[in-house]
């Protein structure tokens, strides 16, 4: 295990302290929990890339396998200029745990390039892409470790991985990546699932506390994948949305946004400043608006002991992975918010990746109303049993949900036994 002390900032730690609190209420003993709180592999690989202009540069590259007892490794690549790797160990711990509490036959991985994709061109990322999956070509692949877009990737450099590991191993294998264009073997609903999973779980927790869509004003924070899809839904659906931020600005209209509107805007504009349907607000100040429910959708560590107590929401959806740290987690139970953890509201993401996996294996692909229903289902059954789980232990919903998921993982390694 690490060394250092608890430091907020760290996903890592925030996994860490979450687990502990769950292996304790379990009686985990202390062999499983050392099997399960440990990554089983951490590989980081130098990354060189001619530039456009003839320089030669080296980045660095990670891919984190959490835990493999369920499945092959599932998880995001991620490119930002801040991924460390105890972000990537992190990210790579909640996949295990979020693929059990939604039940699917996966474990956890994740990778991450320290790179600034918005200061590259399409052929240096292309290049960077392709190098780093060369380097990992052995610990890829369909039944051992399937990647998927995060921050900043999308379906184009999933296409760039699909054919590189093809490339590799002499044969197209569309089942290496979830994520990818439709007509490379990606599935319907994929592209909007992880926010609609964020949309379902709303639903079941409105209900919870009596509260109709029409009367429930929604609050955004990132306005990319995860973000826009959930803005989208919680529109078409009837919640009132009355606050949208990315990275560069904020919007907050009292009286509700157009998110179709915002949507084509954002075609043009590539990012949310300048909607006209909407009064500007520092990103900041849009958390601590008054609303009824608040999805962060950006990034981890927005919800801190800085400012949880002035988070106003009734109900926290976690559309990003580790938005709210330990500290803030505790300020925010005080306050009584209940918070749709994670591992469990960005769930809708990986759920449909699981589906794409399945139809690339069996080369027969689904209708969108067959991925909708089913994604439905997983994500409704996933909230109803977390909620019970809490009813029955008496525990909030995030240690619920981290229950339910070591439990599951602990369970199937006692089953295989450890291999010596
Ligand atoms: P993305 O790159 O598509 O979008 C990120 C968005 O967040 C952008 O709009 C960016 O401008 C905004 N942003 C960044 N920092 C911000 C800040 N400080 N304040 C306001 N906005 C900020 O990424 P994504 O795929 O939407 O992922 C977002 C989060 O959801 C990440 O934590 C990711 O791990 C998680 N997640 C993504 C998926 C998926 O299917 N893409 C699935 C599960 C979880």
């Amino acid at each position: 295990m690490r060394e250092s002390g608890f430091n907020e900032d760290n996903p890592f730690d925030a996994m860490v302290a979450r687990f502990d609190v769950a292996a304790k209420k379990l009686k985990l003993d202390e062999g499983l929990y050392q099997v399960l709180v440990t990554p089983d592999r951490e590989i980081g690989v130098a990354v060189p890339v001619q530039m456009d202009d003839g320089s030669l540069r080296v980045f660095k590259g990670y891919r984190v396998q959490h835990n493999l007892a369920r499945g092959p490794a599932k998880g995001g690549l991620r490119y930002s200029p801040d991924v460390t790797l105890d972000e990537i160990r992190a990210l790579a711990a909640w996949m295990t745990w979020k693929c059990a509490v939604v039940n699917i036959p996966f474990g956890g991985g994740k990778g991450g390039i320290v790179c600034d994709p918005a200061r590259l061109s399409q052929g240096e990322l292309e290049r960077i892409t392709r190098r780093y999956t060369a380097s990992l070509i052995d610990v890829l692949g369909p039944e051992r470790d399937v990647m998927a877009p995060d921050v900043n990737t999308d379906e184009r450099v999933m296409a760039w991985v699909m054919d590189t590991y093809s490339m590799h191993v002499r044969h197209t294998v569309t089942g290496v990546v979830t994520g990818k264009p439709l007509d490379l073997g990606g599935s319907v609903g994929r592209h909007g699932a992880t926010g609609r999973g964020c949309k379902i779980v709303t639903d079941r927790a409105i209900s919870r506390f009596n509260m109709s869509r029409e009367n429930t004003k929604v609050i955004i924070q990132g306005f990319g994948n995860v973000g826009s899809m959930a803005a989208r839904d919680f529109y078409e659906s009837g919640y009132s949305v009355v606050g949208i931020s990315d990275v560069s600005s904020g919007l907050y209209n009292p009286s509700g946004i157009d998110v179709a509107r915002l949507l084509e805007h954002c075609r043009e504009a590539k990012t949310v400043a300048g909607f006209a349907g909407a009064d500007p607000i520092d990103g900041k100040d849009l958390l601590e608006q008054r609303c009824d429910v608040l999805v962060p959708a950006a990034t981890e560590n927005q919800i801190t002991s800085r400012n949880a107590d002035l988070i106003k929401a009734k109900i926290v959806c976690e559309g990003a992975n580790g938005p709210t740290t330990p500290m803030a987690d505790q300020v925010l139970f005080d306050k009584k918010i209940f918070i749709i953890p994670d591992i469990l509201a960005n769930a809708g993401g990986v759920t449909v990746s699981y589906f794409e996996w399945v139809q690339d294996r069996m080369g027969y692909f689904w209708n969108a109303r067959t991925v909708n229903e089913r994604l439905e289902e997983i994500m409704t059954n996933g909230f109803d049993t977390v909620a019970a789980y809490a009813d029955q232990h008496q525990v909030n919903m995030r240690i619920a949900a981290y229950m339910l998921a070591i439990d599951r993982v602990a369970f199937t390694t006692r089953e295989r036994g450890i291999y010596a």
